[in-house]
């Protein structure tokens, strides 16, 4: 996570709380994380030579329920350097874990289940490595040595993981393998599963859906729909692509979209499942027939009406913010504005989508996948699609209220909503040891 997005969580959480004028008492007790693991995991690399990495669990709090968040492989959640001899070499990508940050990613889990009203707390965690340079048996055995470590500090009631960056289905599927030799058959122990292990259907497409049933609930209020606009949208992969598609479903233009590879426009609308298909037959937005190559770094600056960050953080920032000619921004990427630019976009008269609203389908459908598992009982597609609707509509609702009661933006409407209820159920539990 970028430096500026761990200061923009601290900030949007101390902005909440003053808003809502929290006791200090319980501002200090939200921040403070429930426990924080630490385990080194070992293991034989192919060669035969002993190898170990640093695994790690933020558990920020489960005062509303058992906490969620992802699992990443990742070098650059490490920082300085931990130096060990002995009979393992540890990989120089593999050192310590800046509390902080994974503190931080963690508690914005705790704030977005709650947005959700889904009942969850919030966790992240990881372990330090570069998956690509791990063979598929590497990547096996790293993850069920991580899981053995952490065996009994996760679990259906208690901390349930989901894939993140360089993780999958399948690294899900190793994990509740070797859970369940500790503990029984537990499918509920971790979602993002494949299908044929208990995942949900719905679950692939989960954040994109949900990233235009927000945007549909945020349009209603200004009495537009998605048919009527112009849309611009930075990245291709899961989320947009499957925004993209569904925005074409509904008759909305998807004017400009970009990816690592390109970027390509069309004023009168990109039919994007052509251009799916040129992306699957040639891993790329490139020599696309169906409009014009532009450069990628004018995606955000691009005249449309709706503006869907779907890459990376940061890329909306005092250099450019200025010159986002936008009128409505859906944050389906994390952190995608920095707090520099919110305040610039904010004085133009921008209305911004927050992140932590935005991008939840996936969660939400996380939620789901797990309620199917406790309940033994599949759900069709439609039930998944139609449910996920009702709850991102409902958040909508919740937080415009917010909006209302607190005189403040969506993104300070969703925190105020999100930290009112995990202190509501703080409180509520009780205080005393
Ligand atoms: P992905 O890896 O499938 O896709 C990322 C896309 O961004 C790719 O098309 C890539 O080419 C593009 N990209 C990378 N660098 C770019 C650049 N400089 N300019 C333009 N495009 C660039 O990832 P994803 O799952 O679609 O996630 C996208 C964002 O949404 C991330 O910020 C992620 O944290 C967030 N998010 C994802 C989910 C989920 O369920 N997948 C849930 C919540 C939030």
């Amino acid at each position: 996570m970028a430096m500026n997005a761990l200061a923009a969580t601290n900030r949007n959480f101390r902005r909440a709380a003053r808003i809502l004028g929290l006791d200090s008492r319980i501002e200090k007790s939200l921040l403070i994380p429930f426990r924080e693991i630490k385990v080194e995991c070992t293991i034989p690399k192919d060669d035969g030579t002993l190898v170990s990495y640093v695994g790690f669990r933020v558990q920020h709090d489960n005062s509303r329920g058992p906490m969620k968040g992802g699992i990443r492989y990742h070098p650059e959640l490490v920082s300085s350097p931990d130096k060990r001899g002995g009979l393992c070499v540890r990989q120089p990508d593999s050192q310590h874990v800046d509390p902080d940050e994974v503190n931080a990613l963690a508690q914005l889990m705790t704030w977005k289940t709650a947005v959700a009203d889904i009942p969850y707390g919030g966790a992240k965690g990881g372990i330090g490595c570069k998956p690509k340079d791990l063979s598929n048996s590497e990547l096996e055995r790293l993850t069920r040595v991580f899981t053995q470590k952490i065996h009994d500090l996760i679990g259906v009631n208690r901390d349930v993981p989901a894939p993140d960056m360089g993780t999958n289905a399948q690294t899900m599927a190793w994990i509740l393998d070797e859970y369940s030799k500790f503990h029984g058959h537990s499918p509920a122990v971790v979602t993002g599963k494949p299908i044929d292990l208990g995942g949900s259907l719905g679950r692939e497409a989960a954040t994109g859906r949900g990233v235009i049933y927000a945007t549909e609930a945020l349009l209603a209020e200004y009495g537009k729909s998605i048919k009527d606009l112009t849309f611009a949208i930075q990245g291709f992969g899961n989320v947009g692509s499957w925004a993209a598609r569904l925005i074409h479903e509904r008759g909305g233009k998807v004017i400009a979209v970009s990816d690592i590879t390109g970027a390509v426009k069309n004023p009168n609308g990109i039919d994007i499942p052509i251009l799916l298909n040129h992306k699957e037959a040639t891993g790329s937005l490139k020599n696309f027939d169906g409009g014009d190559a532009m450069h990628p770094n004018e995606l955000l600056l691009h005249k449309c009406d709706v503006l869907i960050p779907c890459a990376l953080g940061g890329v909306i920032n005092r250099e450019n913010a200025d010159n986002v000619r936008a009128k409505f921004i859906v944050e389906a990427a994390n952190h995608p504005t920095d707090p520099e630019a919110d305040e610039i976009l904010s004085k133009k008269g921008v209305i911004i989508l927050p992140d932590i609203y935005a991008n939840s389908g996936g969660v939400t459908v996380s939620y789901f996948e797990w309620v199917q598992n406790i309940q033994g009982f599949m759900w069709d597609e439609e039930k998944v699609n139609k449910e996920l609707h009702r709850y991102m509509t409902k958040a909508f609702g919740n937080i415009k209220s917010m909006c209302q009661t607190h005189n403040c933006n969506l993104r300070m409407g969703a925190f105020t909503l999100g930290v009112n209820r995990v202190a509501r159920a703080t409180v509520l539990r009780g205080w005393e040891a």
